[in-house]
Parts: C-alpha cells; sequence; structure tokens
C-alpha cells in the first residue's frame, strides 16, 4: 500500500526496518538540535482534516513552520466547499493543484488514501484514515519508547480497550512486526478484534503483570455508552492507580489521546512517574519533524 514512487506514509508495511532508525535518528538529532532542517522556505504543506484532531493536527502544523515551510490548514469545521457538495476527492484534488510540498490527511474509510497518493503528485501522509490506520502516532510511540526503555526490540506492548475500533491499535500490529515488539490486546468481548492471533487478556491484572509498556485507549463512547457502565469498565479495564499496582515500576503508562479522564485513564495517573503522556505528544512533533524532513529530502 505504500506508493513509493511518491514518497507517501500511507501505511507502515512497505516502509523498509532501516527506515525507521533513521527517522529515530533524525528525530534524535532535531531534538539535539544537531540537523539543520530548515530547508522548506517558501514551500507550502496542506494539512486536511476532514475529521477532528487536537494533537496530530498541530503536530504537524508545529513540525512544518519548524521546518520553515508554511502550514496550509483545511479544517472541515471551516466553512469549505465541502458545504457546497464538492466530494472528499475533488477537494484533496484542488488542494493538490496548488502544489504543496505535501498533502496530510485525516479522514474516513469513504476516502481511498491508496487510490489517492496515485493520482497526485505529492506525498500523501496518512494522519489518520477511518479504522485502517494512524502511521505517525504508532511511530511516536514506538519513538517514545525507545526513548526509555532503550529499544523497541522484545518489548510486550499491552493494548486495553477499544481495539476493535482503533487504527491506533492497527498501525502497532503493522509496527510491531517491523521492530521486534510483542502485542497483547486486553479488555471486554466486545471491544476486542473478533478473530485475532495475538494474545488476549480478559484479566487487566495478568495483562499488567506482562506488558512492559501498558496503553489505554479512549473508550469509543458514541459506540459503547449505551452497552457498558462506564463505573465497571473504569474498575475491570480502567488505568486507575489501584489497577496500576499490577504493573511493573520500570514500565511506561501510555494513551494516545484524547483521554476521558475517569474511564480510561485516572487523572491523577498522568502524574504517575511511568506515564508518557504528555511526552508521547513531545516526541510526536519531533517524528513528524523527521518524516517531513525525509519528504523534502526526497527520501522517506
Ligand atoms: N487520536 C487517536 C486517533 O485519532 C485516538 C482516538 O481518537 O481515540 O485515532
Amino acid at each position: 500500500m505504500l506508493s513509493r514512487n511518491t514518497n507517501s506514509l500511507i501505511d507502515l508495511v512497505s516502509l523498509e526496518k532501516e527506515k525507521f532508525n533513521t527517522l529515530f535518528s533524525f528525530a534524535d538529532q532535531i531534538s539535539l538540535n544537531k540537523l539543520a532542517t530548515q530547508k522548506g522556505f517558501g514551500k507550502t504543506g496542506a494539512l486536511l482534516f476532514f475529521e477532528a484532531s487536537t494533537r496530530t493536527r498541530m503536530s504537524f502544523e508545529t513540525a512544518s513552520a519548524r521546518l520553515g515551510i508554511y502550514p496550509l490548514l483545511l479544517d472541515v469545521k471551516s466553512g469549505t466547499s465541502l458545504e457546497k457538495g464538492e466530494t472528499l476527492e475533488d477537494t484533496v484534488l484542488n488542494v493538490a493543484a496548488m502544489n504543496p510540498s505535501y498533502l496530510v490527511i485525516r479522514c474516513g474509510d469513504d476516502l481511498n488514501l491508496s487510490e489517492m497518493a496515485k493520482k497526485v503528485s505529492m506525498p500523501i501522509l496518512n494522519a489518520g484514515w477511518g479504522k485502517k490506520g494512524h502511521p505517525t502516532q504508532a511511530l511516536l510511540d514506538a519513538y517514545t519508547i525507545r526513548k526509555h526503555l532503550g529499544t523497541c526490540e522484545g518489548q510486550r506492548l499491552l493494548i486495553v480497550g477499544d481495539v476493535r475500533h482503533s487504527r491506533v491499535a492497527a498501525s502497532h500490529f503493522e509496527l510491531a512486526k517491523k521492530l521486534g515488539y510483542e502485542v497483547a490486546v486486553c479488555g471486554p468481548v466486545d471491544f476486542l478484534p473478533e478473530k485475532t492471533s495475538l494474545k488476549v487478556f480478559s484479566n487487566l491484572h495478568e495483562g499488567l503483570q506482562w506488558a512492559t509498556v501498558a496503553m489505554a485507549l479512549r473508550v469509543q463512547l458514541e459506540r459503547h455508552a449505551m452497552k457498558y457502565s462506564l463505573t465497571d469498565y473504569r474498575e475491570q479495564f480502567g488505568f486507575t492507580s489501584k489497577n496500576l499496582e499490577s504493573l511493573s515500576d520500570n514500565a511506561l503508562i501510555m494513551h494516545p489521546g484524547p483521554i476521558n479522564q475517569g474511564t480510561e485513564l485516572d487523572s491523577d495517573v498522568l502524574q504517575d512517574p511511568r506515564c508518557q503522556v504528555l511526552n508521547q505528544v513531545s516526541n510526536g512533533v519531533l517524528i513528524r519533524q523527521a518524516i517531513l524532513y525525509s519528504v523534502l529530502e526526497g527520501e522517506l
């Protein structure tokens, strides 16, 4: 699915293993001010967000600005011609006709990013595509794990919660095979994939004892609120201080955001020394800078 000729990043399947190390090394160098990344002067990058976003959108905006690239944001909530009936595909093609250096796109399943990558001349970077994947989120998570635990290889990532609807989890399933970490899932039966070859924990404590990294996912309240008592969910699967006693002192606690505080993760857990939630956000900018830098160099 990765369109090599245009350097697009649609998924993580076709990216070679060395490329991940290069991106992580660029991110390290950027954080130490050791990479001259201000290569984008006079260039534009188009950010098309057809679905809501806070972190990913602002992270790509920040990363673009830090590379000297002017980010052009199309936020579907502000008036656009989509309101007049223009299709998503036409919208993308028209923005592409303005010749930005890249298109960062967040969309639902109604737009096919792999197909779009064949129709435009610049790279498309997937910023969250339906339930299919969110590659830059998995990359920033892996970068955070590498930074704090030294390597991703051999780690045991427990993903807890709404795995079935999560594009973050989908991207981790791809990335884990590349970087050599194991993924297990945990949550109520209805939240887990119907068929999976992954290790499944129905009991959070057993999962936490196994894990070196524990990641809570947002409970997609729009889908499950009627079916589950959120109090029961918090008790059984929530990242509360009490439940997290089962997790090793050296392990990491993560969440891709946005958090339903008091459901999948309690607010006091954000102060836990193992918690990486805000570091994930900071690392997200570095990873996206590394990706955009590679795009400008023509070698993503
Ligand atoms: N921010 C992540 C995403 O866009 C996770 C979430 O929304 O639950 O997929």
